[in-house]
């Protein structure tokens, strides 16, 4: 509710400053262009390709608050490339299908994290797929972990089995188990070969399942395996002239883990301590400043605004929130005999609808190429 008011302020701002304008004489022309078709604006932009990387589950304590440390390329060369968001955060549900679909959707919701729950809303590949018209080899989710297969559609009977990305997920496709990140790695490189997607998902998952293995040295080992693939990547993407200097890269995590004295420390993740909710997200890219750290608290629902933004389409801002409601219900009968009366308590999902609270990362933008977006 808050972000409509704010978002009907920001209308009647700029209505009372095009009047202003208008008035002076100044540009008039110019002026009425840019308040009546503020998109117009995304045509500066020179990303034209998004690559969203996704390393599943490391700890801030074990990346971004101990560098160079094991994350050597992205705290380096790539940092002084991009833009590193410090205060970034899953400030939904902590594990794996929720931080992977919000980042997809723009929406938190719970959803089952071992089947095949898919989320409420459309995704950022189908909405872009719609928009452009292009083959479904144009987007891809290419991951270690096979469940996440679920990003590639919605429940939302609008766009169910519409728009529908590739998928290359696990060891050969859903219910076949996880897929070690090396051979994800090379999947990615030659699917981004063959196929030349422009809207793309990769997901590491090295650091988490050696997490719950409950194995320290090879959760580490993950990630700085993940910070090695990560350059490599965008090395690729900057040697191949399909994507370079048109390829905006994101970096970001679906979760954290516990704090050492939470549930258990560093095995395990999935409450809103912040061990799980403080996450990282760098970015590279034609449109983006170079070494700037950005201090503003942004989230994973943020990501999918931004990616719509640089790819120049839009997500519907009524979408579809799921909640969890817990409900008291009076229990059948006792049987003659008993006379305690007992309740039961039953966990229902309710659908509720909402505006979009997510919103573009205006600090990642060169200010004189969207400078205008509003937070
Ligand atoms: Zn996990
Ligand atoms: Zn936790």
């Amino acid at each position: 509710m808050r972000s409509l008011v704010s978002q009907l302020k920001n209308i009647r701002f700029n209505n009372l400053a095009c009047l202003l304008n208008g008035i002076g004489l100044v540009l008039v022309g110019a002026f009425i262009h840019a308040c009546t078709s503020p998109m117009s604006e995304t045509d500066s932009l020179q990303t034209e390709n998004v690559v969203i990387i996704v390393i599943d589950g490391p700890r801030y304590s074990e990346t971004w608050a101990n560098i160079p440390g094991l994350i050597p390329n992205m705290s380096g060369k790539m940092k002084q490339d991009g833009v590193f968001l410090n205060h970034f955060y899953n400030d939904g549900y902590t594990y794996t299908s929720s931080g992977h679909a919000v980042i997809t959707t723009g929406v938190n919701q719970p959803i089952d994290n071992y089947g095949d729950e898919l989320p409420a809303n459309p995704s950022i590949f189908q909405y872009w797929l719609k928009n452009t018209g292009k083959p479904t080899t144009a987007a891809w989710i290419i991951s270690s972990k096979d469940k996440l297969h679920i990003l590639a559609n919605t429940s939302d009977p609008e766009w169910n089995g519409k728009f529908i990305p590739s998928i290359d997920c696990g060891i050969a496709g859903p219910g076949t188990g996880y897929r070690a990140d090396s051979l994800t790695m090379l999947q990615a490189k030659q699917i981004l070969t063959t196929h030349k997607p422009s809207l793309v998902l990769i997901n590491f998952m090295e650091p988490d399942g050696f997490a719950h293995a409950g194995n320290w040295d090879y959760y580490l080992r993950g990630i700085g395996r993940s910070d090695r693939f990560v350059k490599e990547l965008w090395g690729f993407l900057q040697g191949d002239s399909f994507y370079r200097n048109s390829t905006a890269l994101i970096v970001t995590n679906d979760h954290g883990r516990h704090l050492n004295e939470i549930n258990g420390g560093w095995v395990d993740h999935g409450d809103n301590c912040e061990g799980c909710e403080h996450i990282s997200l760098l970015a590279l890219g034609p449109d983006f400043k170079k070494g700037k750290e950005v201090e503003a608290r942004y989230t994973l629902k943020d990501i999918a605004p931004t990616v719509a933004r640089l790819l120049k389409f839009e997500i519907d801002s009524v979408v579809i929130v799921p909640r969890l409601d817990t409900i008291v219900v009076a229990s059948q009968k006792e049987p003659v005999g008993l006379a305690v009366k007992t309740d039961s308590v039953q966990v229902a999902i309710v659908l509720d609808t909402t505006v979009l609270q997510g919103h573009p990362i205006r600090e990642l933008f060169i200010d004189t190429k969207l400078n205008y977006v509003a937070k």
